[in-house]
């Protein structure tokens, strides 16, 4: 078997397009912060407005709507945390699947409802957990997940949300750039965004507000971003960020195949070795995801085992301070610790071929025999 590097940990970070590159070193070449009237000066912030222009046009919002901010993480806790219409959360209802960078923005206001065996949450629950909450509760749940690839059904909780006079934040993070992302389709007041996971650079992102919605600042300083967002742009990595997310949406068809090659995948390993679990199975799912178990084979085994055939993917579990903790989405959903411990993510992208995961596959199919034949 070939020990070419395959990379399937997409949702990890993905490899920058070219597209991307290339407005980058264009952006980064010129010199000026997009702060200054002189002529560098408004060169910069051409780019950082084209790039804005751009970013909107793709997911149906209006350019005004669009805060560029440094990370997916940053676009997080800023939804959650800034001041809204002079309006303090008091509560934030998240689900109990969300990114640590929700869950861990605020603790000590956080609230979470549970989601049912395949990841999804009911937009019943929200309403149910709703019932006594305070008007302009912030609930946040996110679009798509990043280790199973389950999708949320957004419009459908922003109403029961909106009856109750609250704001919905949507983590977009993953879905961005893999199935088809329109911010007024969605119903949310606020989506984020980072540009890494779908092949734009690490360490920019944007949050997206709905029209009329005032924010106030988390970091505040410079009147950079409408005043809602202080610090000098990333001109660059804004610029890259926008090439990506244009190119990412004109290849949204790439996906399809990609999606066929995940659900083939799934049968084949389901084939061959029938105590295969792909959790989430029964939910609608990213078309780039798979979050596979083989029972009684940790993940750190399977992933060392395919690291020595070249292959990159990612385990479900967190490894946090020197401990590897079962995977809060997968225990969320009811799978108990032993066999959270025995989840790797595989993950494609916009480089990825359909024959990349039949190389995964018999790389998988290699280490389940071996166990077979050990035990
Ligand atoms: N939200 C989701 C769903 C993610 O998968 C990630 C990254 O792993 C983030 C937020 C954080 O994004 P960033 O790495 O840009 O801070």
């Amino acid at each position: 078997m070939s020990k070419e590097p395959l990379y399937l940990d997409y949702n990890a970070t993905a490899p920058m397009r070219p597209e991307a590159l290339e407005a980058f070193r264009h952006a980064v070449e010129q010199t000026g912060n997009a702060s200054s009237v002189h002529t560098f000066g408004r060169a910069a912030r051409k780019l950082v407005e084209d790039a804005r222009r751009q970013i909107a046009r793709c997911i149906a919002a209006d350019p005004t709507q669009v805060i560029f901010v440094s990370c997916g993480t940053e676009a997080n806790a800023t939804a959650l945390g800034s001041v809204i219409n002079e309006q303090e959360a008091e509560k934030l209802l998240v689900s109990s699947v969300e990114h640590p960078s929700v869950l861990q923005a605020f603790p000590e206001k956080m609230q979470t409802f549970p989601v049912d065996s395949n990841g999804h949450v009911s937009p019943t629950t929200v309403r149910q957990y709703l019932e006594d909450a305070p008007k302009g509760t912030r609930v946040s749940v996110m679009l798509a997940n990043n280790e199973t690839g389950t999708l949320q059904p957004i419009p459908e909780i922003a109403d029961e949300v909106h009856a109750k006079g609250g704001l919905l934040h949507c983590d977009a993070v993953q879905a961005l750039g893999k199935i088809p992302l329109s911010f007024n389709e969605l119903e949310a007041d606020m989506i984020s965004l980072s540009a890494h996971k779908l092949g734009g650079p690490q360490g920019v992102g944007a949050l997206v507000l709905r029209k009329g919605l005032h924010l106030e600042a988390c970091l505040r300083g410079g009147g950079q971003e409408g005043r809602r967002r202080a610090g000098t742009e990333n001109v660059a990595g804004i610029a890259a960020f926008a090439a990506a997310v244009e190119a990412a949406t004109e290849e949204l068809s790439r996906f399809q195949s990609l999606e066929s090659a995940h659900r083939e995948m799934e049968e084949t390993l389901k084939g061959t070795a029938p105590e295969t679990i792909v959790f989430g199975a029964d939910s609608p799912r990213l078309p780039n995801t798979t979050c596979i178990a083989m029972p009684g084979v940790s993940a750190e085994l399977q992933l060392m085992a395919l690291d020595l055939e070249g292959i990159a993917v990612s385990s479900g579990s967190a490894c946090s301070s020197g401990k590897v903790e079962p995977s809060h989405v997968l225990t969320a959903m009811g799978v108990d610790e032993t066999l959270a411990a025995n989840a790797l993510r595989v993950s494609s992208g916009w480089a990825s071929k359909p024959s990349d995961l039949e190389r995964f596959s018999q790389a998988w199919l290699a280490v389940y025999q071996r166990q077979q034949r050990a035990a």
